[in-house]
């Protein structure tokens, strides 16, 4: 079967690969759509280490095609997903508080093992979150990474009915956050981008709010209109962003940080004290998590905007988004 494989000078191969037999508890998925998410050209580039060899993707959804020894969640002919959290140790504390995708022995598909960006991938039953029959497989490849990862900061953000929330980067997770904030959380949402295209975007898919902070100081107009969000998600990966989202939320405010810069932010303590404030950080969700976002996008309440594509354009996809000139998601379609 063909899988797009990392190689040892960074780029990615399409191979011809065949998978070892099932184990206890697995099953294997003919996989139909894969996303590309920006964590895969970390994953190419070996950011978070070398991985040549392995088989890229954590955005897949494909279908049972066979079940190994003693998998009783899955049948042949559903359909499943392949996210990024691929398995936790099942029996640490954070595995058994609902806090699962901080394991410390975490396995990531398409990083740790092989994953879903290929005809066909091994997944442990056990943790490969069903896809509901109503939802369209290429949109729910983008729920996998991006929706789940979303829904869960917005959750983790503590967003009450009525409440501000305040979102930068409307990108590819912006988006898709905005819509879980204002359709699935009732809240009122301000996006912040500095990109007009997609502020344009935001306003079309239901934003209260929409400020440019290459032309106006955002965290002041919030101030000043709203008295300050009660929560901010930050996607973006500038690190004015985060600190743009701490100085726009009112008091007892939480700051949900998402993206990852690689720098420090700035975090005035009499701020945090005085004024309540809570900083957090959200690192995709749990497969409870991606059941509910998976649900929530079956009803229409979410729209990831995809495009598909076939598995030979891998690395031009790669280059794309490394240019900036990718919106909405990328998805391959492993029939073309
Ligand atoms: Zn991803
Ligand atoms: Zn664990």
């Amino acid at each position: 079967m063909r899988a797009a494989v990392v190689t040892p000078d960074h780029s990615v191969e399409i191979q011809d690969k065949t998978l070892r037999e099932l184990k206890y508890g697995e099953a294997l998925l003919s996989m139909e759509y894969c996303g590309v998410c920006h964590t895969d050209l970390h994953v190419k580039n070996g950011d978070f280490g070398e991985v040549p060899g392995i088989i890229l993707g954590h955005e897949g959804i494909g279908i049972v095609k066979q079940i190994g020894p003693g998998v009783t969640s899955l049948k042949p002919g559903e359909r499943a997903s392949v996210a990024w959290f691929y398995k936790g140790c099942g029996h640490c504390e954070y595995c058994n508080s609902g806090n699962e995708t901080l394991c410390r022995d975490v396995q990531n598909a398409g990083f740790s093992v092989d994953g879903g960006m290929a005809e066909e991938c091994i997944v442990v039953a056990d943790y490969a979150v069903k896809v509901p029959e109503n939802l369209d497989p290429a949109a729910a490849s983008s729920i996998t990474c991006a929706g789940v990862t979303t829904y869960k900061a917005v959750k983790v953000s503590k967003i009450k009915p009525g409440q501000w929330i305040a979102i930068y980067g409307l990108g590819g997770l912006g988006n898709l956050a905005l819509q879980y904030a204002k359709n699935v959380f009732n809240a009122k949402v301000v996006a912040i981008d500095v990109n007009d295209a997609q502020l344009e975007f935001a306003q079309s898919v239901g934003a209260d709010l929409v400020i440019n902070p290459l032309k106006e100081d955002a965290a002041k107009i919030m101030q000043e209109k709203i008295g300050g969000a009660h929560a901010s998600v930050v996607t973006a990966v500038a690190r004015s962003a985060f600190n743009s989202a701490v100085d726009c939320v009112r008091a007892g405010g939480r700051i949900v940080a998402v993206g990852l810069p690689p720098e420090s932010m700035d975090l005035n303590i009499p701020r945090l004290v005085l004024d309540g404030i809570q900083v957090v950080g959200s690192l995709v969700g749990t497969r409870e998590d991606l059941k509910e976002a998976f649900q929530f996008a079956a009803e229409g309440k979410v729209v990831p905007k995809v495009s598909k594509r076939p598995l030979n354009d891998i690395n031009t996809i790669f280059e794309e988004m490394k240019n900036g000139k990718i919106t909405g998601r990328m998805v391959i379609d492993l029939s073309l």
